[in-house]
């Protein structure tokens, strides 16, 4: 399994001077209690730190430069328990390159309407306090999340913990290493893109690697090993017989576990959280790479087939976001439809690499032939992705700065059995209906690569797409696609640079 950074979230508090030390021991002791509160939740996927109470412009400036030379913190959540004049924040917040969550909640649920005094008044005015800071906030351009509500409540510290998942998939992206065997497919556009930006806006680096080297590495793993990784397949998959030991397509299996063997130890002695690879070539290589890329993904590498680099970081930042919670995420692509006009479906797939993480059921375990490449038939995972709400997205280059497109979708069992489709797949009827949501996809320039998910929410890619600073495009129940068309030609205004 490839780690998530291990990371942890600062809580801080803010107030002042001016309601002197009693207060300000009351305010301290009221944080302890949330924090400790919110980490006992269980809605949390990352601890919370609870940080000194903020009192003057340069203790902000001393924590938000503390923040951002620590890699272990992925994130702040501010709240302003009392006022805290918001100048004192300029300093410190206009520097802070870490995301941060304005939480708008109060210690008290209840107001206490028979004892309420000025004394109390004074000590929880987050109603006051956190509008001053918005508008610093909102004044200094700072994109963030606002949570509002009691901190208790279910729905609030589902906000807080969706953010945070965001934060920590955008942590894992912060000096992130993909490798890029071979390059792009031959006059494929959408796969393409601007690698220098995107590790300007994203954090992540693209490195190309021969596929020579790949093969060396393949070629060096010992076969006691294979058998070792067959034997794990036998338990886990539904193995053809043929593939099985002593069956007479066995080899193929052999191929594909000597490739996971060897991209495997390639991946972890490089540092790399993903890969990209190419059909077109396949130099050294006996198969193209098919169980083994859908077992990494299931590992937690980002993937993206014919050079799709951008796929890959997007996969890798949502398999950390989606770590733990029910439902998988996949590398995906949009293949073909069934225009029934009752109920229209998309049929995703890809040829072979689609993550068993999203699997209604016991992957089966096959080769077949894959028609183009000229190589041998790759053995690949064959299953039905689980029916329930999901979403595709997909990150494009538009020339100078990305954009974020998801469209949200109902997954549905197939409606026929498909016995001679050999590749895993999902079955979807896309959101608000399918003119429409094929429609807006395809003016907002959205790939037919995408990163598919039924663990990750639209809420953590608002989030994500807010702490890259880049425009998302959303697809789904309420989307009107002249109004969308509108917003379009209006963002691309607006995301000039
Ligand atoms: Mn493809």
């Amino acid at each position: 399994m490839l780690k998530a950074p291990a990371c942890s979230i600062w809580f801080v508090t803010g107030s002042q001077h001016l309601y002197g030390a009693k207060a300000l021991a009351q305010v301290a002791a009221n944080t302890a209690a949330v924090v400790d509160g919110l980490n006992a939740s269980g809605a949390l996927p990352l601890p919370l730190v609870a940080k000194p109470v903020m009192t003057d412009a340069e203790g902000i400036r001393a924590l938000c430069r503390a923040a951002d030379a620590d890699p272990a913190c992925a994130g702040l959540v501010l709240w302003m328990h009392t006022f805290s004049p918001a100048k004192m924040w300029i300093g410190g917040l206009s520097r802070l390159s870490k995301p941060f969550l304005h939480l708008h909640t109060q210690f008290h649920r209840d107001l206490p309407w028979a004892s309420i005094d000025m004394d109390f008044m004074n000590l929880h005015q987050a109603a006051h306090g956190d509008r001053e800071a918005g508008h610093l906030h909102t004044r200094l351009g700072l994109e963030r999340t606002v949570v509002v509500g009691h901190w208790q409540d279910a729905r609030v510290q589902a906000e807080l913990g969706g953010w945070m998942r965001a934060a920590h998939g955008w942590a894992a992206l912060q000096g992130a290493r993909f490798v890029r065997f071979a390059d792009n497919m031959r006059n494929v556009a959408v796969t393409d893109g601007d690698k220098v930006e995107a590790e300007a806006v994203f954090g992540f680096s693209v490195l190309a690697h021969g596929v020579g080297e790949l093969a060396a590495e393949v070629a060096a793993q010992e076969d006691a090993a294979i058998d070792h990784l067959c034997a794990e397949y036998d338990q886990r998959y539904a193995v053809a017989p043929a593939l099985r030991r002593g069956g007479d397509r066995h080899h193929l299996l052999r191929g594909q576990a000597r490739i996971e063997l060897g991209l495997r130890a390639f991946l972890e002695r490089g540092g790399f959280s993903g890969f990209t690879d190419n059909f077109e070539d396949l130099t050294g290589l006996e198969q193209l790479p098919g169980l083994a890329t859908q077992r990494l993904m299931a590992d937690g590498y980002g993937f993206g087939a014919e050079g799709d680099w951008k796929t890959c970081a997007l996969l890798r930042a949502m398999k950390v976001m989606g770590a733990g919670l029910p439902g998988g995420t996949s590398f995906m692509e949009d293949y073909t439809y069934h225009l029934d006009p009752q109920r229209p479906l998309v049929l995703d797939a890809h040829m072979l690499e689609v993550c068993p993480s999203i699997a209604a059921g016991r992957p089966s375990l096959e080769a077949h032939p894959l028609g183009i490449g000229g190589k041998a038939d790759p053995a690949r995972l064959v299953f039905d992705a689980a029916p329930g709400a999901a979403l595709n997205a997909s990150l494009v280059d538009l020339g100078g700065r990305f954009r974020l497109i998801v469209n949200r979708v109902d997954t549905v069992p197939p409606p026929a059995p498909l016995p001679r489709l050999p590749v895993a797949r999902a079955v979807w009827a896309p959101l608000p209906d399918f003119a429409t949501a094929c429609a807006a996809w395809i003016h907002a320039g959205g790939a037919h690569h995408t990163a598919y998910s039924a663990a990750v929410d639209i809420s953590m890619l608002r989030a994500f797409s807010s702490m890259a600073r880049i425009e998302l495009v959303e697809i789904g129940p309420g989307t009107e696609l002249e109004r969308l068309r509108q917003e379009l030609r209006w963002s691309a205004a607006a995301w000039r640079r």
